[in-house]
C-alpha cells in the first residue's frame, strides 16, 4: 500500500499545493469542496455537496460493515510569511493548521481505495467526510463537525478515522494514545466592573484596572493552587482591554481567555474556583460578569480501533515509528464525530527537516510534503484491515 501511494507522490504534492495556493475560511470553503467533489468524482465515488454548508461526502462501496475517513479543509485568518512558490494568493488567509495536508492524504486514500473496491474483494462501505469549519463555530455556535454529526452523516458507521499533520513529529512517524488525546477547550470572557473618577481623586471610584490585576492573580492561582497537580488544565487570558484616558480611574475592564481540561470533573471543579477567585472583584468594590463560551469536547480514542491503528502503522512503518502521544492541550472537533461510533485521531509526522519545526498556527507554519503519501497509505489500509476484520466477524460460521 505504502509503494502504491509513494506512486502518488507528485499528483499528491500538486494538489495539496493548488489547495495551499487557494485558503478558504470555515465555512467559505467552496472551492476547496469543488476540489474534492471532482477529485472523489473521478474515483467513481459517489458524492454529496453541501453537506453541513460547504462539506463534501462520498460513499465507496455499500452497506455495512462502514468505516468513516475523516479530514477538515478550512484555512486560518493568518498572513502568509513563506516565500515559496505555492504560497497563500489569498492576503490575510493562510493554511497554517495543515487541513489542506489532511484533505489531500484524505483524497489520496480515496484513490487507493477505489482501486481496492475495483476488484471486488471487499465487503462495506468507506464514507469519506470532507468537513468545514474545524477552526470555528458559526453564529449559531456550530462548527463543521458538529454540523456533520448534527446531520446524522456518523449514525450509519461503525468506526470514525481522523489524522492530522503534526508539525514537531519526523515524516515516517505516527504518534497516538488510547483515551483521551485532546482537550476540551472552552472560551470565557470576563468584564471587571469599577467606577470612574479623576484619576487625582482614586478613593472616589473604584479602579477597575487596579481590581483586574487582583482578578488576574487569583485566576492564576487557580491552576496552580486550587485544583489537582496531577491533572491537566489551562487558564489563559488572552485579551484585556480598559480605560479611556491616563488620568482617568478605569470604570471596566474586558478580558477574554481559554480553558484547557481533559475530565469533566476538573472541568467543574475549575469553573467554580474562577468564579470564587473573580469575586475578589466584589470584596474590593467592584463587581464582574463572567460568560463560559462551551467548547469542543475533548477526543478520546477508543482502545480497540486504536489497536487496529497503531498495528497498521507498525506494519507499514515500522514499530520505531509509531509513539505514544502526550495528551494535546489543543481541541479538535472529530469529538463530535466520533460520538456515535467508536474514534480514532492520530497524528501524522510531517516535520520540516534540519530546521525547528514551523509550528502549527504560525505564519511560517509548513510541512514536509513526503508524509502526503505516507497518510494516505495509512488512512487506506486502516480502511481496508477494518472492513475485513469487521466483515470476517460479522459471516456466520
Ligand atoms: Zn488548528
Ligand atoms: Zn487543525
Amino acid at each position: 500500500m505504502l509503494q502504491q501511494a509513494q506512486s502518488l507522490l507528485d499528483s499528491l504534492v500538486a494538489l495539496r499545493r493548488e489547495v495551499h495556493r487557494h485558503p478558504e475560511l470555515g465555512f467559505q470553503e467552496q472551492n476547496t469542496a469543488r476540489i474534492v467533489a471532482e477529485r472523489l468524482n473521478s474515483s467513481g465515488i459517489t458524492v454529496r455537496t453541501g453537506v453541513a454548508k460547504t462539506g463534501v461526502v462520498g460513499d465507496l462501496g455499500a452497506g455495512r460493515p462502514c468505516i468513516a475517513l475523516r479530514a477538515d479543509m478550512d484555512a486560518l485568518p493568518i498572513q502568509e510569511e513563506n516565500e515559496v512558490p505555492y504560497a497563500s494568493e489569498v492576503p490575510g488567509v493562510m493554511h497554517a493548521c495543515g487541513h489542506d495536508v489532511n484533505l489531500t492524504c484524505l483524497l489520496g486514500a480515496a484513490q487507493l481505495l477505489a482501486k481496492e473496491f475495483a476488484s471486488g474483494q471487499l465487503p462495506g462501505r468507506v464514507r469519506f467526510l470532507f468537513q468545514p469549519s474545524e477552526e470555528g463555530q458559526d453564529e449559531e455556535g456550530l462548527s463543521g463537525g458538529m454540523r456533520m454529526a448534527a446531520e446524522g452523516l456518523t449514525r450509519d458507521v461503525d468506526a470514525v478515522v481522523g489524522l492530522h499533520v503534526w508539525a514537531d513529529l519526523p515524516v515516517g512517524a505516527i504518534s497516538l494514545r488510547s483515551g483521551t488525546i485532546m482537550a476540551r477547550p472552552d472560551k470565557f470572557r470576563l468584564v471587571i466592573k469599577g467606577q470612574e473618577a479623576h484619576g487625582a481623586f482614586p478613593h472616589r471610584g473604584v479602579d477597575a484596572i487596579v481590581l483586574s490585576a487582583q482578578v488576574i492573580q487569583a485566576l492564576q492561582t487557580v491552576v496552580s493552587r486550587r485544583l489537582d497537580p496531577t491533572r491537566g488544565k489551562v487558564i489563559t487570558i488572552g485579551t484585556i482591554q480598559g480605560g479611556t484616558k491616563e488620568n482617568v480611574l478605569a470604570g471596566q475592564v474586558t478580558m477574554t481567555g481559554t480553558i484547557r481540561t481533559f475530565e469533566p470533573d476538573t472541568r467543574e471543579t475549575l469553573l467554580q474556583e474562577m468564579e470564587r477567585a473573580c469575586q475578589v472583584a466584589r470584596s474590593l468594590g467592584g463587581d464582574y460578569e463572567l460568560t463560559i463560551v462551551p467548547g469542543y469536547l475533548p477526543v478520546v480514542n477508543e482502545p480497540s480501533l486504536t489497536d487496529l491503528v497503531r498495528q497498521t502503522a507498525a506494519d507499514l512503518l515500522g514499530e520505531n515509528n509509531v509513539r505514544e502521544a502526550p495528551m494535546e492541550m489543543g481541541g479538535e472537533d472529530f469529538s463530535y464525530l466520533a460520538q456515535e461510533s467508536p474514534g480514532c485521531f492520530f497524528f501524522l509526522g510531517g516535520a520540516t527537516p534540519g530546521e525547528p519545526p514551523r509550528l502549527h498556527h504560525h505564519p511560517r507554519f509548513d510541512v514536509d510534503e513526503r508524509c502526503l503519501p505516507i497518510g494516505a497509505a495509512l488512512l487506506a489500509e486502516i480502511a481496508i484491515r477494518f472492513l475485513r476484520d469487521s466483515g470476517a466477524r460479522s459471516m456466520p460460521s
